[in-house]
């Protein structure tokens, strides 16, 4: 192993102990490893989440550009830049304005420790709708993930059975928590579960009470997770890989109105037809 590897070996170690954040493990602890999550219990979550993402995706793409950095310095920090837009790598479509802007903080990471620039999005009011934080914005990719997900995974191209039955159960753990923090939902109850996702997969988890204090504590996703194409032709998940924390409690409220709407259209348009009813008030 090379030093970096050692090192990045010993943070994940270091952070696995932390017992204030969760893994997708965690929420099989006291159930038997005999008990597989199959594939065809995730597919209920997956068809939610191509609605979810096929229905939100235009309207978030330009507040996202902000929060990834795809989006030109030069226009956000006066309006306009010097080279043609198919000449700048970056995004000119947006509406964000801010002057006072530190580009290297914009960029990668500011040294100054005084710097007189700001390193953070102000008045993003003026300009966004609907993502205001970090957390906002990895939700946007998550979703995306799951989304890409449903249509392209292959289970056979991930050759180790091990890693499969992990890779399940991370999809099932991250969809969990999407919906948790998402959906509208009555307090102490886990309907809104049963109602977006398979109930027997639900079921497969810890105890009600177990469950619904783990899903208020920051969450370790894989970070593979967040990357916009993954080749899913490939032996792509592996156990073990590593991973970033996201604290849906820093979820804007603007931004869980928005996605309750949408759980809400899903329900009214997919599932009371069937006779499935409301999992809030
Ligand atoms: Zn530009
Ligand atoms: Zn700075």
């Amino acid at each position: 192993m090379d030093d970096l590897s050692k090192q990045i070996a010993g943070i994940t170690l270091e952070q696995e102990s932390n017992d204030d954040q969760s893994e997708a493990n965690d929420f099989y602890e006291t159930r038997r490893v005999s008990r597989n999550v199959n594939f065809a219990r995730l597919e209920k979550g997956l068809l939610l989440f191509i609605y979810i993402h096929e229905t939100t995706k235009y309207t978030l793409h330009l507040e996202t550009t902000l929060w990834d950095r795809r989006a030109c310095f030069n226009v956000i920090n006066s309006g306009n830049c010097s080279k043609p837009r198919d000449q700048c790598r970056r995004e000119h479509e947006i509406l964000y304005r801010q002057p006072n802007l530190c580009m290297f903080w914009y960029t990668q990471s500011c040294k100054h420790n005084n710097c007189r620039y700001s390193h953070r999005f102000e008045n993003l009011s003026q300009y966004h709708h609907y993502i205001f934080t970090n957390t906002d914005n990895m939700i946007f990719k998550l979703i995306r993930f799951v989304r890409n997900f449903a249509g392209h995974y292959i289970d056979s191209a991930i050759e180790d059975a091990t890693d499969v039955q992990e890779l399940q159960r991370e999809v099932v753990v991250l969809m969990t928590h999407l919906v948790h923090s998402l959906s509208r939902k009555r307090d102490n109850s886990i309907e809104h579960l049963n109602l977006f996702l398979e109930a027997t997969t639900i079921k497969q988890m810890i105890s009600i009470g177990d469950l619904l204090q783990k899903l208020e504590k920051p969450y370790r996703v894989p970070e593979i997770f967040f990357q916009s194409s993954i080749n899913f032709t490939t032996h792509w998940y592996k156990c073990g890989s590593s991973k970033r924390s996201i604290d849906f409690k820093q979820i804007s409220p603007e931004c869980q109105t928005y996605f309750n709407n949408i759980f809400v259209g899903f329900y009214h348009g997919r599932l009371r037809s069937r006779g499935a009813s409301a999992a809030w008030d």
